[in-house]
C-alpha cells in the first residue's frame, strides 16, 4: 500500500495556573490544559493519528500517564519520537487536518503559528498542515472554557 490514513482525538481539562501549550506553541490565556505531560491536546491527536496510520499502536501505550519519564514532558519530543518511529516503518507524512473545539483560548488568533510549528515538527511544508478553531456553541461539558477537544486526521505515504 502506497498511502495510508490515521485518526486521532484527544480531550483534555482547561485549568487555572496551567501554561496553555497547544499545537506546539505556548498561547496566553489564564487556563491551560491539565495533563500528565505539558497537556498538548492537539500534538496528542496529530501523534495517534501518525501511529494510527502505521499500525503503530497509540501515545497512551508508548508514553503511559503511569510513567514517571513522562511527567511534565514537553508534547513536541513525544511527537518527534512518535515520528521517528513512523519513519523508520518506511513512512512520510503526506498531509494533515486538525479541528482544536474549544471556548478557551482563541484559536484563530494562533493558527499560521501553530502550522507553522507543527510542520517544522513532522518535517514537510506549512501547506501539508492545516488547523481550525471551532467553538462548541455553549453546548456540553467542555463548553464555556472547560476543555479543549482535538481531531486529527493524517495521510502519510510510502517513502
Ligand atoms: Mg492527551
Amino acid at each position: 500500500m502506497k498511502q495510508r490514513v490515521g485518526l486521532g482525538f484527544d480531550v483534555h481539562r482547561l485549568e487555572a495556573g496551567r501554561r496553555c501549550v497547544l499545537g506546539g506553541i505556548e498561547l496566553p490565556h489564564p487556563t491551560g490544559p491539565l495533563g500528565h505531560s505539558d497537556g498538548d491536546a492537539v500534538l496528542h491527536a496529530i501523534a495517534d493519528a501518525l501511529l494510527g496510520a502505521a499500525g503503530l499502536d497509540d501515545l497512551g501505550t508508548l508514553f503511559s500517564d503511569r510513567d514517571a519519564r513522562w511527567k511534565d514532558a514537553d508534547s513536541a519530543q513525544l511527537l518527534r519520537e512518535c515520528l521517528a518511529r513512523v519513519h523508520a516503518a518506511g513512512w512520510r507524512v503526506g498531509n494533515l487536518d486538525v479541528v482544536i473545539a474549544t471556548e478557551g483560548p482563541r484559536i484563530a488568533p494562533h493558527r499560521a503559528a501553530m502550522r507553522a510549528r507543527i510542520a517544522q515538527l513532522l518535517d514537510v511544508a506549512a501547506d501539508a498542515v492545516n488547523v481550525k478553531g471551532k467553538t462548541l456553541e455553549g453546548l456540553g461539558a467542555l463548553a464555556h472554557g472547560a476543555g479543549v477537544a482535538v481531531q486529527a486526521v493524517v495521510l502519510i505515504e510510502r517513502v
